[in-house]
């Protein structure tokens, strides 16, 4: 009997195995379909000054058009594939490389636009992967299509998590040096769920950290994170930097924020990440 329950067990890990493995491949493929043609969108996100609710930043979060997913078998039709899950398989594959240089160009170019109508938007934020810093030649990109799309570097923002500067190693300060020399804003994401040494952060030459959402989705009745979040506001203030909490969704948040003086704030309770076409409403024109 339980002989009988094993080979069972193994069989069933087998088969979750085979599975798993057959729905990556169809993910690869839908992917690299994405790729050649173009499947895929950028949403806008506001980061919002505390002070006043300006908009002072967009972020630009990338979107699998879902029209392009019907054409990849039992992964097509009914689910969404979100960054969380095609991001990694990208990065694994060597895909983020285009991927990376299309959000690029599309983020400055719609900036750009922006700026040509007037509009005042602050900066646009672009995330990069860890693993596209590793491959290189990121800075030359980034150098050149601001050129390309006549978009001022300052107003460019790019965001980078903590664990993926920890993971990019020994040439991590030197990558950020170059980045900073171009005249971009530098963004340190989710921080607060690396696991290095805080040393790091009198050495980088970064303007700005964004407090992962993990810590702020139970303010204001969670204590412990009340505590976490306030030490990591005045940390940042006390190296002259300025501080971003993700994902705010309810006023009581916020204004527990603001009440520890917190910068600027990002999540559902300003906007969703939404199309271009819609962020242009709120907007103020110069
Ligand atoms: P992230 O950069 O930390 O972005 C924040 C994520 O939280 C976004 O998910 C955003 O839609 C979501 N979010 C914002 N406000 C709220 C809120 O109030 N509540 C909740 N529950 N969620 C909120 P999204 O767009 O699914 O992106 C997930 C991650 O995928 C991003 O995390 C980023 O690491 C990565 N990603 C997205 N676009 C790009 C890209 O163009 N390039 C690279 N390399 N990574 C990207
Ligand atoms: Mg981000
Ligand atoms: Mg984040
Ligand atoms: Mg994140």
């Amino acid at each position: 009997e339980s002989k009988r329950r094993g080979r069972n067990n193994f069989s069933f890990y087998t088969q979750a195995f085979t599975t798993e493995a057959t729905l990556r491949l169809q993910m690869e493929t839908l992917l690299r379909r994405a790729v050649e043609h173009s499947e895929f969108t950028l949403h806008y996100q506001p980061m919002v000054r505390l002070s006043d609710r300006k908009v002072i930043a967009l972020e630009a979060l990338v979107r699998l058009n879902t029209a392009g997913q019907h054409t990849a078998g039992t992964l097509g039709g009914s689910v969404t594939l979100s960054p969380n899950q095609f991001i990694p398989v990208m990065e694994d594959t060597g895909m983020i490389t285009s991927l990376s240089e299309w959000v690029i160009e599309e983020a400055c170019r719609q900036g750009r636009a922006w700026l040509d109508a007037g509009l005042d938007f602050g900066r646009v934020a672009i995330n990069l992967s860890p693993s596209e810093i590793r491959r290189g030649g990121v800075v030359e990109r980034l150098a050149e299509i601001l050129v390309r799309t006549g978009l001022p570097p300052q107003h460019l923002e790019i965001e980078i998590t903590e664990g993926g500067l920890m993971e990019s190693g020994m040439g991590a300060e030197q990558f950020l040096q170059h980045l900073h020399q171009l005249g971009v804003f530098l963004t340190i994401d989710d921080f607060g769920t690396g696991y290095s040494s805080l040393a790091y952060l009198k050495r980088f030459p970064v303007q700005q950290l964004k407090i992962d959402r993990s810590f702020v989705q139970d303010l204001p009745s969670n204590d412990n994170d009340g505590q976490l979040v306030s030490t990591m506001i005045s940390m940042a203030h006390g190296l002259r930097l300025h501080v971003v909490a993700e994902g705010v969704e309810m006023p009581d948040q916020e204004a527990f924020l603001s009440s520890l003086g917190c910068d600027v704030a990002q999540g559902y309770l300003y906007s969703r990440p939404v199309p271009a076409a819609q962020i242009s409403q709120m907007l103020t024109r110069h």
